[in-house]
């Protein structure tokens, strides 16, 4: 093993012992929580030393890059490639195509694109609903900070349920920047108290997965109920460059 992969691999096993130190501070199996390592903005080198330490799940944040790397490590198969970050409309063929979990499916109309490529491509996409549970304007997701607002998103969301090619998993949140961990505490929460109402009010739908969580509070996630945490920086250090490769 080289240095690199080795070094990256060491910080992606103490992860792993946090998440299960986390999980079971409230009883929870270790095992029920998915590490997706966050490899956005990082090089083929950083990315495939990430897969030879380890990791099961890569999460990528924009459509191109994602496609350039799955496509030069061979596919699909020894990975999964998770999407995380947001999804303008005239990339939904790419992530239908080569992504295996969308993680912030933010809109009807995407869902809707995405549906339509899946369908054409004979493939089905497990994805999650992103709420913004923040009251940030610029983030993206359905707005639900108020829980006042939860019953106007119900028309979309049955929608999507709807689609024969998406299958809808569960919910997943970024919530506002912090100084601290707990600082997201609330926010997680939030959207697990939303997971409950929309369990209610679609109970043939599984909405088991919640992926929140981030290198800086990922164990309070892991508290509140995260099933996949989303790391990137202290599994792969900081990131190489911050612009979508062309
Ligand atoms: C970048 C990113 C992460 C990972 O953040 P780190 O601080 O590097 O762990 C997780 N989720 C989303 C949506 C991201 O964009």
């Amino acid at each position: 093993m080289n240095e690199l992969v080795e070094s990256i691999r060491e910080r992606y096993l103490q992860t792993l012992e946090r998440i299960a130190i986390a999980a079971r501070s409230v009883n929870r199996q270790p095992e029920s929580i998915k590490l997706v390592v966050v490899t956005k903005s990082q090089s083929l080198e950083v990315t495939r030393a990430a897969v030879e330490a380890g990791a099961q799940f890569l999460g990528e944040n924009y459509p191109e890059e994602g496609v350039t790397k799955l496509q030069s490590m061979g596919g699909v198969s020894a990975v999964e490639w998770h999407m995380i970050g947001h999804v303008q409309s005239r990339k939904a063929q790419l992530v239908a195509e080569n992504f295996n979990f969308l993680h912030s499916l933010d809109s009807l109309k995407l869902a809707r694109k995405l549906d339509r490529f899946c369908g054409e491509a004979g493939r089905s996409l497990p994805v999650l609903l992103e709420f913004n549970v923040g009251g940030e304007e610029s983030k993206s997701g359905w707005k639900a900070w108020d829980e006042a607002m939860w019953n106007s998103l119900l028309d979309d969301l049955s929608a999507i349920i709807a689609l024969p090619n998406l299958q809808v998993r569960g919910l997943m949140t970024m919530p506002p920047l912090g100084t601290s961990a707990e600082f997201s505490r609330p926010y997680f929460q939030k959207l697990k108290r939303l997971q409950e109402y929309l369990a209610l009010k679609f109970p043939r739908v599984n909405f088991g997965e919640l992926s929140m969580g981030t290198s800086s509070d990922f164990e309070v996630a892991v508290q509140e109920g995260a099933t996949l945490v989303r790391v990137g920086t202290a599994i792969v250090g900081a990131r190489q460059y911050k612009t979508e490769v062309k």
